[in-house]
């Protein structure tokens, strides 16, 4: 089943679930421009329902979406991701190459060849968050970019052909140009928290000026602790991209608070810090400088 994650705020931005609260909402469908209600209860994935009636693009199903932004398992199959993850335990941080992988991984391009033998490529890291940041800021841009030609080129040959098939592909592209923009509007945050003796991080992204997210950080942890200090160790800007790939990588050190999801524990600070310092900072060039203004 599909489910439509997204709508349109009045400014023309694209708000996610996950960002509003449940029930009737200042967006609209951004292909039909009607109203929406955030369905957040307990059974169904949290979605977008039209207030009223249900748009056809919607009803068609699927839309383009960021690669690598919110799916880290590149469609592998459950007994795929297994053997994934096996290789990646066995050989992921040793020299060893592998003899043989199955066609269907290296079709995926999960693994490159060498006269030595498979080793895992970028690509194949992902599943196993076994990639950088910063490698993953790369492979992720130049993935978004292909995805943006792709869409750009159905558009032309929408055009040639002419009929219906071209809104559908304009508004397919503007849905893209959209998640674009948003990713790129956000600053991605780093927190050292110390409360009540304890140390944690936070990872999160906000659009807004930082300082007024913490006042809210601080009041969602008061119900939890008493002594607070928040103490921001770095930002980075338009790098909503890489928020959820973070907490792909370092799920395991995940430290739930009541209903907060976003704090981390970690056992080596140091590396988690080299591996966010170690991002390039994020310079808008070509289609993104349009997107952006
Ligand atoms: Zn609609």
């Amino acid at each position: 089943m599909w489910y439509l994650k997204f709508g349109v705020n009045p400014q023309g931005e694209l708000i996610t679930i996950s960002e509003v609260s449940s029930g009737k909402t200042n967006l609209v469908c951004p292909f039909c421009s009607r109203s929406l209600t955030a369905k957040k209860g307990k059974i169904k994935q949290h979605h977008f329902a039209h207030t009223v009636e249900t748009c056809l693009r919607v009803r068609k199903g699927k839309l383009p979406s960021l690669p690598l932004y919110d799916n880290f398992h590149l469609q592998l199959s459950a007994k795929h991701f297994q053997l994934v993850k096996d290789l990646w335990r066995e050989y992921g941080n040793t020299n060893y190459a592998l003899v043989t992988v199955p066609f269907e991984l290296n079709l995926k391009k999960l693994f490159e060849w060498t006269p030595q033998g498979y080793y895992f490529t970028d690509l194949g890291k992902i599943p196993v968050a076994g990639l950088s940041l910063s490698k993953f800021n790369t492979l992720q841009e130049s993935l978004i970019l292909s995805e943006l030609n792709r869409l750009t080129n159905s558009v032309e040959m929408a055009k040639a052909i002419g009929g219906e098939l071209l809104e559908e592909k304009l508004a397919d592209l503007k849905i893209y140009h959209l998640q674009q923009r948003r990713i790129l509007r956000f600053t991605l945050y780093f927190l050292e928290i110390k409360c009540d003796g304890k140390t944690l991080h936070k990872i999160g992204v906000t659009s807004r000026k930082i300082g007024l997210r913490l006042g809210e950080i601080k009041r969602d942890l008061q119900q939890h602790f008493s002594n607070i200090n928040i103490n921001v160790l770095n930002t980075w800007q338009h790098r909503g991209n890489v928020e959820l790939y973070f907490k792909h990588r370092y799920k395991q050190f995940n430290y739930r608070i009541g209903k907060l999801t976003e704090y981390y524990k970690f056992h080596d600070i140091e590396s988690v810090k080299h591996d966010l310092y170690s991002m390039q900072p994020k310079i808008l060039e070509g289609q993104e400088l349009e997107i952006w203004s």
